[in-house]
C-alpha cells in the first residue's frame, strides 16, 4: 500500500535525506534538515540515541566526540575507553555543545575533506522533539507532507545501560501523531530482534525497515535459498529492507549501467520495499561512471527509495529520468 500510493507520482524513487542535506551542512543539525526539506526530499532521516535523562536526541553515534566539542567542554566526562557517550550527559548539556561537521575524534580532521569545514559554525545537536516540531511546522507552512525516518541506534547498548530506546522513541513519536500504518514515518533499525520486538511486543503499526550491512547471504548466487528464507522472516514483522549499497548493484560486464542484484528481486517478491544506503556524490563505487548513472541504475533496478547525502541532486536526477 505504501508503494502503490506513490505510483501516481512523477518521480517513483523516493529520496531520503541521509542525516539531512549532510553533503552540504553538518549532519543532523536543524540547518541540514531545513536545507534537505527545501531541496524536495520525501523523507528526512533521524538517527536517535538517548541522553542520561531519557530524552531522544538526534545523533548518529552513541558517542558525542566525532560531531561536537564535548572533549573541550567536558574533558573529565570521558569513559575509560577515552570516549564521550551521549548517554552520560543530560539533554540540556548535549544541547549546550557546538555541533560540527564530522571529524576523526583523535585527530580532529574532517571525514569528508571537501564538505563543510569542521569546528566552525554555531550548530547544535537537536532533540527528536525539536526536529519533529520543525518538520511539522514546515509541513504546515509549505503544504507538504515530508515524512520522518527515525533509526533506533544500538538498542542493545541502551538495554545494557538500563534504557528502553525503542519504547521511549515510540512514545515520543506517538505524542506527535505518528502511530498508524499511514503515518508519514518509517522506523529503521539494524537489530533484527529489536525491530521484531517493536512490531510484536510494543505493538507499533508504523512502517518498519530492517537495515542490513552487506553479507554473503544477500548477494552470493549459491545463497539464494538462505536469502529468500531470511527475507521471508523479515517480512513477518517489517515492510522493507535498508541494505548497504554494495549488496544492491552488480557491475555490468559490458561496462553499461550496473544492474540490480537478486536481493532487490527477492525482497520485492517477499513484499518488501528496498531503500539502500548511501548515495554520495563525493564517494561512490567505481562501477558507476557518474553520480547520475547511479540514479539511472536505481531506477532500472526498481529501487523504491535511496538514502542520499545530496538530496537536491538525487531529486533532480530522478526527475530527469522520469521525464525522459
Ligand atoms: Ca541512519
Amino acid at each position: 500500500m505504501f508503494k502503490e500510493s506513490r505510483m501516481a507520482r512523477v518521480r517513483q524513487v523516493q529520496v531520503i535525506a541521509h542525516r539531512g542535506a549532510s553533503g552540504y551542512l553538518p549532519e543532523h543539525t536543524l540547518e541540514a534538515k531545513a536545507m534537505a526539506y527545501a531541496m524536495g526530499a520525501d523523507y528526512l532521516e533521524q538517527d536517535v540515541v538517548l541522553s542520561k535523562d531519557d530524552v531522544p536526541v538526534v545523533l548518529h553515534d552513541i558517542h558525542l566526540d566525532t560531531v561536537t566539542d564535548v572533549a573541550e567542554r567536558f574533558p573529565d566526562r570521558k569513559r575509560s575507553d577515552g570516549r564521550f557517550y551521549a548517554i552520560d550527559f543530560l539533554a540540556e548539556e548535549i544541547q549546550s555543545l557546538r555541533a560540527s561537521e564530522r571529524f576523526h575524534h583523535r585527530t580532529g580532521k574532517a571525514v569528508f575533506p571537501d564538505r563543510f569545514p569542521p569546528h566552525t559554525g554555531t550548530f547544535q545537536v537537536p532533540t527528536l522533539a525539536d526536529e519533529i516540531q520543525m518538520i511539522q511546522g514546515l509541513n504546515k507552512s509549505s503544504w507538504r507532507s515530508v515524512a520522518i525516518y527515525p533509526e533506533l541506534k544500538q538498542p542493545k547498548f541502551h538495554h545494557d545501560e538500563g534504557k528502553d530506546l525503542a519504547g521511549i522513541v515510540l512514545k515520543e513519536l506517538g505524542k506527535f501523531g505518528y502511530s498508524s500504518k499511514t503515518s508519514p514515518a518509517v522506523v529503521q533499525c539494524f537489530d533484527e530482534t529489536e525491530l521484531r520486538r517493536v512490531r510484536e511486543e510494543l505493538g507499533c503499526d508504523l512502517t518498519l525497515v530492517q537495515l542490513f550491512s552487506s553479507a554473503d547471504w544477500m548477494t552470493k548466487t549459491d545463497a539464494a535459498d538462505e536469502r529468500r528464507k531470511r527475507l521471508a522472516t523479515v517480512a513477518e514483522y517489517a515492510d522493507g529492507i535498508g541494505p548497504s549499497i554494495d549488496a544492491v548493484f552488480l557491475e555490468d560486464p559490458l561496462g553499461g549501467v550496473p544492474i540490480g542484484s537478486s536481493l532487490v528481486v527477492d525482497a520485492h517478491a517477499a513484499g518488501l520495499i528496498v531503500h539502500p544506503w548511501t548515495f554520495r556524490a563525493d564517494a561512490f563505487s567505481s562501477m558507476f561512471k557518474s553520480f547520475a548513472q547511479m540514479h539511472q541504475a536505481a531506477v532500472l533496478a526498481g529501487i523504491d527509495g535511496v538514502f542520499s547525502d545530496f538530496p537536491d541532486q538525487s531529486v533532480k536526477f530522478f526527475e530527469n529520468i522520469a521525464a525522459e
